[in-house]
């Protein structure tokens, strides 16, 4: 831990007045370490930034079953979202800013954390924002369209001595973590093919998710992401190089500005290939992985659950639960601790995907095998 972490962590714990937080090496079901206190004394304040489906239909649920984390504050543009969340939530007045006073939220003590759930393009300037502001920062996936703005995030809040998560929910679901343990400890031997998919019918055409300099492409930047992270985090590899195809239009009118379906495979340094396609024509969603062994796959592998699974050797049974309040408590309880988060749900590992975005890109508009070493 450098010192200027350990630093911030001092000044992080005094702020939010946790030196009460003493943490013995208790384990959950999930074998997370817990506090042999109920809850903590006070959960961190979490502002969300952007109401839409994903704040309102997971995030704001979740933070009503969170232990450590409580919905404190939000920042929208829509004045009657605003009226609408602090009745529906007891959020007060001081604790909603809109795009303009969102900077004023660096004096705001009831603020901790500060939740990025806005159109992809604009993650990097609230990002940078919050963290300027001094608060810990969540950001939802992907992390930004380009390398170098995740870069410029991890940088600002490297500077600000705060941390930053993104929104990689999956890495605290039990279903998930089971499968990277089957395929990172090999207990099916080596992996020797994954396919990881996901893609789902977009609805209306008008939404930013179809404008390419708002999403920064099409089902890729969305959900195909949830495949190039799967590929990784079963193999525990990283990709040394990757070959792409744009499938033909079925839609040509209504996927003027982005990619339909998308086709990739990348090749990894053990000689595992994966295979991997996403589209917004209609629903797709598994993970299957065949090792020298046998077998194990996820279907539904990405989506909000119930996830469900099998082995060549039967059924994956493992607890059901809420992903977003897993993540929510899981990034939090660490933040409480004044630990650094696991490297894999920080700004690391989203500049890794998003990187890998930019190249499968690249892959499909030339044909060309994109070397990654
Ligand atoms: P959404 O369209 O429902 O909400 C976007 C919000 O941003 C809206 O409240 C909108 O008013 C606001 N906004 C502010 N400025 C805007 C602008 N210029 N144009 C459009 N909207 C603007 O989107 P969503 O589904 O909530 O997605 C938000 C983010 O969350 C995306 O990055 C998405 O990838 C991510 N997400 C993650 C998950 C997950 O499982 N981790 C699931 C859904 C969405």
């Amino acid at each position: 831990m450098n010192n200027s972490f350990s630093q911030n962590r001092r000044q992080f714990l005094s702020t939010i007045g946790a030196s009460t937080l003493t943490i013995p090496t208790l384990t959950d079901a999930f074998g997370r370490a817990v506090s042999a206190q109920p809850a903590p004394d006070r959960k961190l304040g979490i502002a969300l930034v952007g109401l839409g489906n994903y704040s309102k239909n997971q995030l704001a649920p979740a933070l009503q079953q969170t232990q450590y984390c409580r919905l404190a504050g939000v920042v929208t543009g829509t004045p009657a979202k605003a009226d609408e969340w602090m009745k529906k939530y007891d959020i007060p007045k001081a604790n909603v800013y809109d795009y303009k006073t969102f900077d004023r939220i660096a004096n705001n003590k009831d603020i901790d954390v500060v939740y990025v759930v806005l159109p992809n393009s604009m993650h990097p300037e609230y990002v940078i924002r919050a963290a300027q502001a001094g608060k810990q920062v969540i950001c939802e996936k992907p992390m930004a369209i380009t390398e170098k703005e995740c870069q410029s995030m991890m940088d600002a809040c490297n500077k600000a001595n705060v941390q930053l998560a993104i929104g990689y929910r999956l890495h605290y679901e039990p279903f998930t973590k089971e499968v990277i343990r089957l395929g990172q400890e090999k207990v099916f031997g080596p992996i020797k093919f994954v396919e990881a998919s996901d893609g789902f019918r977009i609805g209306d055409p008008t939404q930013w998710r179809m404008k390419k300099v708002m999403a920064g492409g099409g089902p890729l930047m969305d959900v195909g992401i949830y495949a190039v992270n799967a590929a990784r985090y079963v193999t525990g590899e990283e990709p040394i190089s990757v070959t792409a195809q744009f499938s033909p239009k079925t839609e040509p009118e209504k996927f003027k500005d982005v990619e339909e379906t998308l086709f990739w495979q990348f090749t990894f340094p053990s000689g595992a290939v994966s295979n991997s396609t996403t589209s917004y024509t209609t629903g797709i969603e598994r993970l299957y992985a065949a090792c020298e062994k046998g077998w194990f796959e996820l279907s539904p592998a990405f989506g909000y659950g119930p996830l469900k699974g099998r082995t060549s050797k039967g059924p994956i049974e493992q607890p059901i639960v809420n992903h977003q309040a897993m993540h929510l408590d899981g990034v939090c309880k660490d933040l409480l601790d004044g630990k650094k988060l696991p490297d894999h749900v920080t700004g690391a590992e989203g500049k890794r995907d998003v990187r890998l975005l930019q190249a499968i890109y690249r892959a499909a508009e030339t044909g060309n095998k994109i070397k990654l070493v």
